[in-house]
């Protein structure tokens, strides 16, 4: 419970809601997607505007209160949330204001990627992102940012040109190039760590129909047609755009019924180069091994982006691993196709998102993100409906899926690709990059007010 005096203070002081627990709403408004995490907040902010965030940093700083932020909620490991703390809840500010001539967007902290792709689209515009609309765009930009247009356009930190910092000494701050330059650099890649980001300013890219959507072929190809990608996908120019993953036809439209349940390997595409080429390359591919169901062709890039959302709808059970990779070997995708091939259910399955490109050409120490040299990041997903009561099978099935995989990892994960999994994962995670973090988090969060996330130590 939180002290009546901080209730009253937060009551008087807010133009968002607090929800309390007892009050009609707490039970939604205390959800995150992953419906494995169950916390209880003592209190969830549900912010308006940048005051009602500096407000509530300042009393979760002066009554020593454990605090979460949340964006879009994703976070496979729940950490937009918490148990007896604060949450700031930034899911209702989703102000974004485009200037098409500068080419910039600015969004607030809460909105998902798809609110940022209905609003740059029609000024023929996109933000590099993710795979999902429903994604947050806090979580995901500040971890990184894997997603269509990382080989054509670099991570989505790599497009950040400002963030408006709420600090943990309740003070707001620009960090940018030229405003607060080690902050800037921070963000980039060390999670929620350094504050709460109430807006991002990004650089828009010229993407609206690109040619895409997934090819999936037979199980019995899934050796051959990995074998190919790993190949392919590192000469591959940057405009062509494809992650691979093995998975489970969903028994539904549009897949015809013979392929309901079945084990398959599947690329989604994104390219983004002339579409009077398209047709021409991707035949090159289909020429290679014809793929059992081929939906790829013109899309509009927010059609694309938000595809698989109905796949993953929010309150489903999700336990994940994770890890950078170099190499794809014929030993590792023996072992891909053994663990894919045993998944607990027709939602778990394995993800490799290619890093290549344009975001390996930016120099490791240029963000705080750490793995520019690797290929691809991993993902194992366990995951299925809360209903089936499949838990244990998830959490045993990925970590078993992942500790075989361990000998082929390049030494860390993804943070957004991971469960709570303690300090030495997060100092993989981030590497020759750890100690300046470190130093940083001391110098603008020495108390580690914001702690409810991939922790990063004060020096
Ligand atoms: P939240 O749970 O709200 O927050 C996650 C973490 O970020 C917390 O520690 C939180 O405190 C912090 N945080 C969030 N917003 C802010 C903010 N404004 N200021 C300070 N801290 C903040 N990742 C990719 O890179 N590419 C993908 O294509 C991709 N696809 C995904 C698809 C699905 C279905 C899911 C579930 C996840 C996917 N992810 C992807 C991973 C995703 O990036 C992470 O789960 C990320 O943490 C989600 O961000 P969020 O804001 O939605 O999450």
């Amino acid at each position: 419970m939180l002290p009546e005096t901080v209730v009253q203070l937060l009551k008087v002081q807010l133009r968002g809601q607090i929800i309390l627990p007892g009050d009609p709403g707490y039970d939604l408004a205390r959800k995150v997607y992953n419906a494995l995490i169950d916390k209880r907040p003592a209190g969830i902010v549900q912010c308006r505007d940048v005051a009602d965030v500096v407000t509530c940093v300042n009393i979760a700083r002066q009554h020593r209160l454990l605090l979460a932020v949340r964006g879009g909620g994703h976070n496979g490991g729940g950490l937009g949330t918490c148990d007896d703390g604060l949450v700031i809840d930034l899911s209702h500010m989703k102000g974004i204001f485009i200037d098409p001539v500068a080419g910039t967007v600015r969004a607030e902290g809460g909105c998902t990627l798809a609110d940022l792709d209905h609003a740059t689209h029609p000024f023929g515009l996109a933000v590099p992102a993710g795979v999902f609309g429903t994604t947050g765009i806090g979580g995901l930009t500040l971890g990184g940012g894997l997603g269509y247009l990382t080989r054509k356009y670099g991570l989505s930190i790599d497009n950040l040109l400002e963030a408006g910092v709420v600090l943990a000494d309740g003070s707001y701050v620009q960090a940018s190039a030229d405003s607060n330059p080690d902050l800037f650099w921070a963000v980039r890649g060390g999670g929620g760590n350094f504050g709460v980001v109430v807006s991002f300013l990004f650089r828009a890219r010229p993407v609206s129909i690109v040619y895409g959507g997934p090819m999936i072929w037979e199980w019995s190809d899934a050796k051959e047609i990995m074998q190919w990608y790993r190949e392919f996908i590192t000469g591959a120019p940057d405009d062509i755009y494809g992650f691979l993953a093995l998975l489970t036809i969903p028994a539904g439209p549009p897949f015809a019924e013979v392929y309901h349940g079945k084990k398959m390997c599947a690329i989604p595409w994104c390219y983004t180069g002339e579409l009077s080429g398209a047709e021409s390359i991707f035949q090159s591919i289909r020429a290679f091994k014809k793929p059992a169901i081929d939906l790829a062709g013109p899309i509009p890039f927010p059609v694309l982006q938000s595809l698989f959302d109905p796949t993953c709808p929010p309150g489903l059970h999700w336990y994940w691993k994770g890890d950078y990779v170099k190499e794809l070997s014929d030993d590792a995708i023996d072992l891909h196709l053994k663990h894919a091939a045993a998944a607990p259910s027709w939602r778990s399955g394995m993800h490799l998102y290619p890093i290549n490109g344009a975001a390996a050409r930016i120099p490791k120490d240029a963000t705080a993100w750490n793995y520019r040299e690797a290929t691809w990041a991993m993902v194992i997903s366990g995951m299925d409906e809360a209903a089936a009561n499949n838990k244990e099978k998830l959490v045993n099935w990925a970590s078993r899926y992942w500790n075989d995989m361990r000998p082929y990892s390049a030494g860390g994960a993804y943070v957004n690709f991971m469960m709570q999994e303690g300090e030495d994962k997060v100092k993989a995670a981030y590497g020759d990059n750890y100690a300046r973090l470190s130093v940083l988090k001391s110098k603008y969060d020495p108390d580690n007010l914001f702690r409810v996330n991939q922790n990063i130590l004060p020096a």
